[in-house]
């Protein structure tokens, strides 16, 4: 019997999407896999293993307890935290044994500090903690504008050795996604400062690129890409991921829990805002906002069963959802019905979902609740 909500997630998807990246790159660029945000919805741990299966050597995150979750799953590849932290969270992160990332000359002190402080926070014979600095090339987010404070932080680290160490130098591209000739000029502002800092440090890491710089400006590869939506099989310029090779990891699906007559003027849902116009048969789904399917789905999104693509009519409310099966539906009570993947030959993609949206397949990733089970399989084949 189906659940009333679950993702299936493909690890063996996620291996090979990261295979496939690490193809595209030149031989001494290392693949970073971004695992942030439960690894886009997919789950952080099992996405980890399956894209260190696929090649990477590091994995990034967002925030301090993310990398905390890596490392109390077992997991002892290298971890970038890529966000702002504060004085808790940068004890955690170092716990954590993470690199972290420095724009500033006073949160350089606190490493230090931090650093000085280390027993009991620095664990597994680490006693250095390891920095990236970051140059903001155009974001306009995190990371200084300005080279000299950049180079003036790096040196900060290096006159703090050997408590700190210098291990990286970064950007990230604003537009990646949709203009091919910004990231080129974020990349030439990037220039100079990663050849100050490989003479400073020789042996940094310097890494710039995203999912979608991986894929389209080979010149962005460096050192190191850093690569989310990508590794998940979803297309980072929100096309259909099969035209770059990418395999889609996670399927969401629900069940066809009650198929129900409706007569001309009967109506489904909150605010009547589906009413037949003809005989039909209205199928209901345990499925709604509360797993996270947006309630701008309403009378706006598929569903398919058994291979038929049905439009979902009515609102979208917390729990459940309506479809209209039409006036000769050949479904069953119990069948299985799917919001995101295949269906025989029909597929639904997170890239589709998201244009209905109008957002991005990114959004519609991460909005998938806790709510929802995540059950993990490598080719159908049960872990
Ligand atoms: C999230 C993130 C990435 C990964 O971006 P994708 O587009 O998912 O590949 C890379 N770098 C930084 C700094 C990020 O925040």
């Amino acid at each position: 019997m189906p659940l009333r909500a679950l993702a299936r997630v493909n690890l063996a998807a996620i291996e090979r999407n990261v295979a496939r990246l690490e193809r595209e790159l030149h031989g001494t660029s290392a693949l970073c896999a971004v695992v942030k945000a439960d690894g886009y919805g997919h789950g952080a741990v099992p996405s980890a293993r399956a894209a260190i299966a696929g090649g990477a050597s590091w994995l990034a995150v967002a925030t301090a307890a993310e990398a905390a979750q890596l490392r109390a799953g077992g997991i002892e590849t290298s971890i970038l935290v890529m966000g702002a932290l504060s004085r808790e969270e940068l004890r955690v992160a170092l716990a954590a044994r993470a690199d972290v990332v420095a724009w500033s000359e006073p949160f350089v002190g606190e490493l230090a500090v931090a650093a000085r402080d280390g027993a009991g926070i620095l664990k597994g014979g680490e006693d250095r903690v390891r920095v990236h600095v970051k140059l903001d090339t155009g974001m306009g987010r995190l990371g200084t504008r300005e080279l000299d404070e950049a180079l003036g932080v790096a040196t900060r680290v290096l006159e703090a050795s050997p408590a700190l160490e210098l291990t990286g130098a970064m950007t990230h591209f604003a537009t990646a996604d949709e203009n091919d000739a910004f990231v080129r000029e974020q990349l030439e502002r990037f220039g100079p400062f990663a050849a100050e800092m490989r003479t400073l440090q020789p042996g940094i890491i310097v890494h710039a690129a995203n999912s979608a710089a991986t894929l389209c400006v080979a010149a962005s590869h460096l050192d190191m890409v850093r690569c989310g939506i990508a590794i998940y099989g979803c297309d980072p310029l929100h096309e259909d991921p099969s035209l770059r090779g990418l395999e889609p990891a996670l399927e969401l699906t629900s069940y066809l829990a009650a198929v129900k007559r409706a007569a001309p003027g009967d109506s489904a849902g909150y605010g009547r805002r589906f009413v037949a116009e003809r005989e039909t048969w209205l199928g209901t789904l345990p499925i709604g906002y509360g797993d996270g399917l947006r309630r701008d789905l309403t009378n706006n999104c598929d569903v398919l069963v058994g291979g038929v693509r049905y439009p979902l009519v009515g609102t979208v409310s917390m729990d459940n959802i309506t479809i209209d099966l039409g006036p000769a539906p050949d479904v069953r009570t119990g069948e299985l019905a799917t919001i995101i993947g295949r269906s025989n030959a029909e597929r639904q993609t997170v890239e589709e979902l998201a244009d209905r949206l109008e957002t991005i397949n990114y959004e519609v990733l991460c909005g998938i609740s806790a709510r929802v089970p995540r059950v993990y399989h490598h080719d159908g084949e049960p872990l």
